[in-house]
Parts: C-alpha cells; sequence; structure tokens
C-alpha cells in the first residue's frame, strides 16, 4: 500500500505545538490566543491540502527543467549536497526579501505575518500561492544541473527547518546565532518595530543577511510587536489572503500611465495608499456581531478545526487512492470548512448558509467514497430535507450557536 507519509506531519505538529503551549503555561507567558491560532491553524489546513496537489505538480515541473534545459550534469556527492543546500538558501533569502519588498509577491507572503502572536503555528501559516513564486526562484536549481531527487529532499529539509524557528521560549543559542537562523533572528523578521522591519530574511543560513546588509540582531530589552504594522483585525480565511492582492487592484486601476502602474505592481508596500485598504474594509467587511467568542462558541469552534484536521489526515494519507472526483470534492470541503472556521470566529450571521455546503460537500464525499444505495438515499433525504425547511433550520442554527442576530 502506497500511503503519503507526509500526513504524519500534522500529528508531529501538533505535538510540538502542544509542547511549547504546555511550556508557555509553566512559564506563565501567554504566548497562544484562541482566534489567532485557530486562524493560523485554519490557514496551514488549507495549505496543506493543496500540497498534495502542488507537490506533485512542482516535481513534475523541476524534472522538465531538468530533462529539457540542465546546463552541467551534477552528480550527488558531498560536495554537490553543500553546494546545493547553500543554492537553495541563498535563492530563499532572495525569495524571500523580494516577497518583502514586491507588490505582487508581498500579496502571497502578507498572510504568513499577520498574526499579531508569534508561535509554532505562525510557521503553518502559509498561503499555497507562495509555493508558485517560490518554484520560479527554485527553476534555477535543476537549469543548473542538479538532479530532481536531489531537490526533493533539499525542499523537504527547508519546509521543515523554520517551523522551529517560530517560537518564544527559546532564548539565544550562542555561537550557532552567528551561522544559522534562529528563534532570536526570526523573532525579529516577524516583528513590526520599526527598526526590525525588513531584517532577517534568512531560512536556515543568517549570513546572506550579514552578507547583503539586511542583518540585526534581537535587542532583548525592546518589547517587540508581533505581525503587520497596520493590523487586519480580521479572521476571515477569504480576505486574509485576498485583501492585498484587491488592494493592489484598486491602486492598479486608479495609476496614471505605465509607469505608475509598474509601481503598483512591482514597487514596494508602502508605496500603496493605506487608505484603500480602509475604504475595502468599509465596502467589503461588515463588522463581527460579538467581540468574544462564547465558551460554547469556542468548544465548538476546536471540535470542528478538530475535525477538519482528522479529515485532512485521511485525505492526505490516502491522496495517491483517491479519484480526481474525490480529490477535488474532499478539497473544495476543506476549502469551505476554513472559511466557515473564521467565519465562526467572527460570528457571521451567513454562517448556516456556508454550513450547508460544507455538509453537502462531506455527504458527497462520503458517497463517493462507499456509493452504496442506502447511504446515497440517506444523504439525498437529508438534504432536501434541510431544503425544504431551510430558513426554520437556519434560525434555529444561529439561536444553537448564540450568533442570531
Ligand atoms: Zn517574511
Ligand atoms: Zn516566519
Amino acid at each position: 500500500m502506497e500511503l503519503n507519509y507526509l500526513a504524519f506531519v500534522l500529528p508531529a505538529f501538533f505535538f510540538f505545538c502542544g509542547l511549547e503551549y504546555y511550556l508557555s503555561l509553566k512559564k506563565d507567558n501567554k504566548v497562544y490566543h484562541f482566534s489567532e491560532t485557530i486562524s493560523n491553524l485554519n490557514v496551514g489546513i488549507f495549505e496543506r491540502t493543496c500540497d498534495l496537489f502542488v507537490t506533485a505538480l512542482l516535481h513534475f515541473y523541476f524534472v522538465w527543467l531538468y530533462n529539457n534545459y540542465a546546463v552541467f550534469n551534477i552528480k550527488a556527492t558531498v560536495l554537490t549536497w553543500i553546494l546545493l543546500f547553500l543554492a537553495t538558501d541563498l535563492l530563499w533569502y532572495w525569495y524571500h526579501r523580494l516577497g518583502h519588498r514586491v507588490n505582487l509577491l508581498w500579496s502571497a507572503h502578507v498572510v504568513h505575518h499577520q498574526s499579531d502572536d508569534f508561535n509554532y503555528t505562525v510557521s503553518a501559516r502559509i498561503t499555497i500561492f507562495q509555493a508558485f513564486f517560490r518554484a520560479i526562484f527554485w527553476s534555477f536549481i535543476p537549469i543548473l544541473g542538479f538532479p530532481p531527487q536531489m531537490i526533493t529532499i533539499i525542499l523537504l529539509l527547508h519546509g521543515a527547518y523554520p517551523f522551529f524557528t517560530h517560537t518564544q521560549l527559546v532564548g539565544k543559542l550562542g555561537l550557532l546565532e552567528k551561522v544559522l537562523v534562529t528563534p532570536s533572528h526570526h523573532r525579529v523578521h516577524h516583528s513590526s518595530n520599526e527598526k526590525y522591519l525588513d531584517k532577517n530574511f534568512g531560512d536556515m543560513l543568517i549570513i546572506w543577511d550579514k552578507i547583503f546588509g539586511t542583518f540585526i540582531e534581537e535587542d532583548e530589552k525592546e518589547e517587540t510587536k508581533y505581525g503587520i504594522t497596520d493590523p487586519l483585525n480580521s479572521y476571515s480565511f477569504l480576505w486574509q489572503h485576498f485583501h492585498f492582492l484587491l488592494e493592489i487592484g484598486v491602486s492598479f486601476k486608479r495609476a496614471k500611465g505605465f509607469k505608475a502602474r509598474w509601481r503598483t505592481l512591482f514597487g514596494a508596500p508602502e508605496e500603496i495608499d493605506p487608505g484603500i485598504r480602509k475604504e475595502l474594509e468599509q465596502k467589503l467587511l461588515v463588522a463581527p456581531s460579538q467581540k468574544t467568542l462564547s465558551p460554547q462558541l469556542r468548544q465548538f469552534t476546536v471540535v470542528n478545526t478538530l475535525f477538519t484536521l482528522g479529515f485532512v489526515f485521511f485525505f492526505l494519507l490516502f491522496g495517491y487512492y483517491q479519484t480526481p472526483y474525490q480529490l477535488i470534492v474532499g478539497g473544495i470541503f476543506v476549502l469551505v470548512s476554513v472559511i466557515y472556521t473564521g467565519a465562526i470566529l467572527e460570528q457571521r450571521r451567513w454562517i448556516f448558509h456556508i454550513e450547508f455546503a460544507r455538509v453537502t460537500l462531506f455527504s458527497g464525499y462520503l458517497t463517493l467514497i462507499y456509493p452504496h444505495f442506502y447511504l446515497v438515499s440517506l444523504v439525498a433525504c437529508t438534504i432536501t430535507l434541510i431544503v425544504f425547511f431551510y430558513n426554520s433550520a437556519n434560525r434555529s442554527y444561529k439561536r444553537l450557536l448564540s450568533i442570531d442576530r
């Protein structure tokens, strides 16, 4: 049986998050906040799900580049492994630095920086769009002639390492601070304190920041503020992903002449008028009804998130055995689920509509896995009944969750 063992990243991830949470409680250092944590997980859940499709796609892309455009024929030796590691890390440095300085790239990377928290769950806050931008930078590696098998292994290492740099519980690490990107270096990177902006872009080696002049040491006496300079104050999954792209769109429409339009796409984020965000927020975002979540709603959110995580674990584990229809319906179910969780955190009044979509997709997925007559009939009857009593079901559902308004 060919299982997708990358699924086991999920339990490993939660083991370390649990450990960090436990130690933070012991130290009386509150580094986890409920809605922020759920929101970070939400972004990561969808990224991991898409990764099932994207990893294979990128592998074929690297193989195609290697077969058709490789300049050298590089063999795996100790020296070439070291060279590959250095090349990958250097490319990452520039990918990451440009990700902060070029609007189109920032529109994807901004999601990683939106959390006001800084803990292991922030490492999961990555959009799938970043994978495509990264692939452009990493295209140089197969073109240089490094075999795709070597690239896959080094990219796995590159994917795992940054997890460990997203924590406030590990202090400075002595000599390692000189060479490696440490939690201290990465705390600086996630800070919006004026002097820390656009610093410490490295992924595994901090030497690139030192060479290219973007390194700054963490000042332990200064209180660090995490997140973006203008906080988002929204847990909406879609808004988190698309707000900056929309800001670019509005700015592009208003720009006059080729140069101004070019700057909108490829200039730096501070060149976008911050007033555009406010305009868009007023137009597209309705303020949440209540600021705090009731204990019941918190429990409900936890149960839902655990359910989605459980689904994603098995969806990934048996990924190679699923038909394209199952993959599509399952993938959309996960997308709708994370939008749903964001809507619960914001206590949106349209929550029932999305819950209905979620139930329909999940039932549809089950019938694709097990297309037995009785199951299909049961699903069809249930959906028909909900449709028939839609309005009263909507009212009861919202009353149950105490978000009726
Ligand atoms: Zn960054
Ligand atoms: Zn980070």
